[in-house]
């Protein structure tokens, strides 16, 4: 992706000085998050789900190129094949949007107040992997997405990837956006009595419990383990 917008309607106009178009930085952003927000306009008008995603270079059967990444990107969703969000999502343009919160911004005035945030918005049409081991492989990557625990649960069976639906949108029209730093106030303002600044809001995964009904004396796989304590949002 070129480090300028990809095209007219993902040219971010308001707060442009916050706009980041270089893939990398996207994708770090992505790397980052935990929850995306996929909006579609359905038959019985617009919705936007929470879901799981996960991001992985664009593999050949959802392009023309090769599997190395140099097409680009795609972030991959999953739901059931029930899904009419998912169902609507393959035909129309989608709208996938990441948000990562880093703090409250407290201003002289409520006018300024803010967030510092992360955040991602990536626009284009869906495709649905309809191949069975491409649908497991893009499973594993939204699963491993957190944590790759993949390999240390049981495999999905053909059943389970029979009922769910996976849907790639490539990571070629996508913008974000970042706010860092403290209150912009008005000049007027700067010597009135008024408090300003800013709240930071840490995310920290805590220490596994192992579940209640667990018959098994299996140990806590290590990526879970190591998920303790550690931000869930870090910048990698
Ligand atoms: C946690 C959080 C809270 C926010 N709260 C508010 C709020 O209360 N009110 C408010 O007006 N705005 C808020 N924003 C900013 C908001 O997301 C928009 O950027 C802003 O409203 C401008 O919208 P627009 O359609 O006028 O932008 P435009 O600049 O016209 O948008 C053009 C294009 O820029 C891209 N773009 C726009 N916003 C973003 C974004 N945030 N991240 C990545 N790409 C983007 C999209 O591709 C969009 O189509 C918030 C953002 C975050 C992350």
């Amino acid at each position: 992706m070129p480090h300028t917008p990809a095209s007219t309607r993902t040219t971010v106009r308001r707060g442009a000085n916050r706009a980041v178009y270089d893939d990398d930085r996207i994708r770090s952003i992505l790397s980052a998050g935990l929850i995306a927000h996929v909006g579609v306009a359905t038959a019985d008008g617009p919705i936007v789900l929470p879901m799981a995603y996960g991001v992985r270079p664009v593999v050949a059967s959802t392009s023309d190129g090769d599997a190395d990444g140099g097409d680009g990107h795609e972030v991959l969703v999953h739901g059931a094949v029930a899904n009419a969000m998912l169902r609507a999502g393959r035909t129309v343009d989608v709208c996938v949007t990441v948000t990562i919160v880093d703090g409250l911004v407290v201003a002289r005035t409520p006018f300024h107040n803010s967030m510092n945030y992360r955040s991602v918005v990536i626009r284009g049409t869906a495709t649905a992997i309809d191949d069975p081991d491409e649908r497991l492989a893009a499973l594993r990557v939204i699963n491993d997405h957190i944590a790759p625990v993949w390999d240390t649960a049981r495999p999905p069976s053909a059943s389970d990837v029979k009922k769910t639906l996976v849907l790639a949108v490539p990571l070629t029209e996508a913008s974000a956006k970042i706010r860092a730093g403290d209150p912009i106030d008005e000049d007027g303002d700067m010597d009135g009595p008024h408090w300003a600044g800013l709240v930071p809001l840490g995310t920290r995964w805590g220490e596994p419990t192992t579940a209640a009904d667990l018959r098994c004396d299996a140990a806590v796989p290590d990526a879970v383990s190591a998920l303790a304590g550690r931000d869930a949002h870090a910048a990698n």
